[in-house]
């Protein structure tokens, strides 16, 4: 089994009350994720935190034989990656069910990235803004398209990766867990190799930083702790007008095995 060694680091900036983002590394299960929640009133925080624990929920009951797979999975997809695409539907009926129940949550929701690491396979899921980013071999490569308005304007080519990334309208989200619309997940599998980094950031970082930027900083020999913060503190040298959140984790061989 390929070693993982992991890090999150997630910080309120300097422009921001209070952090609505959120971040968990789960060692057992491989699990990693980043949130980043959005409503008045510090709403977001709620709905980042919910989804979060729903869907690491979810996959610790199935790992445990606790549930199963409620619906007929995707043919193109493996297990796992099934698995995880669920458990982020899961989280925005958590996030919806929640608003029902407390009118005063209207309006919150929350992105989300997640990969979840099962043999050599990293299944990568998404909603909203949240990135997934690879390094290999020095270069970096983004393995998520986000769901944004600018976003769609740089598909059609209207605006320029550059462009967007300082449009006023940069914030608008097309989709989010606990947004109104049927739930839309992407999800994609990778075949992941040792020496591998990946990258899972709130938009906190990518909208104060270039991928050019974020590139220099993650190709160097650090360890995933000290890329994360180095990228954090450098997301707030530049302003850090939002929460930042950065989650690094380094595939590094296999692990030793026992002898028989
Ligand atoms: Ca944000």
């Amino acid at each position: 089994m390929l070693r993982v060694s992991a890090w999150g680091t997630s910080d309120r900036g300097l422009a921001r009350t209070h952090n609505e983002d959120c971040f968990e590394i789960d060692v057992e299960q491989r699990l990693y994720l980043v949130a980043d929640g959005m409503g008045g009133h510090r709403h977001g925080e709620v709905a980042s935190r919910l989804a979060v624990d729903t869907i690491r929920g979810f996959l610790g009951r199935v790992a445990g034989g606790d549930a199963t797979m409620p619906s007929l999975p995707e043919p193109r997809l493996g297990r796992q990656a099934n698995l995880l695409k669920m458990a982020l539907r899961l989280a925005h009926d958590e996030v919806m069910r929640a608003i029902r129940a407390d009118p005063r949550l209207a309006g919150m929701g929350t992105t989300v990235v997640a990969l979840s690491l099962d043999g050599s396979t990293a299944s990568v899921a998404h909603v909203g803004d949240s990135r997934a980013y690879r390094v290999r071999g020095g270069a970096l490569q983004l393995l998520t398209q986000d769901h944004t308005w600018v976003n769609e304007q740089v598909t059609a080519g209207f605006l320029s990766h550059d462009q967007a990334r300082i449009h006023p309208l940069k914030n608008v989200v097309t989709r989010a867990l606990g947004g109104e619309s049927r739930l839309e997940v992407d999800v994609l599998e990778v075949e992941v190799e040792p020496g591998d980094l990946y990258l899972l950031c709130s938009d906190g970082l990518t909208t104060m930083l270039s991928d050019d930027e974020i590139e220099r900083y993650a190709r160097d020999d650090g360890s995933p702790q000290q890329i994360s913060r180095a990228l954090v503190e450098a997301a707030n040298r530049r302003g850090g007008l939002d929460n930042v959140t950065v989650v690094a984790l380094r595939t590094e061989g296999e692990e030793p095995q026992p002898n028989p």
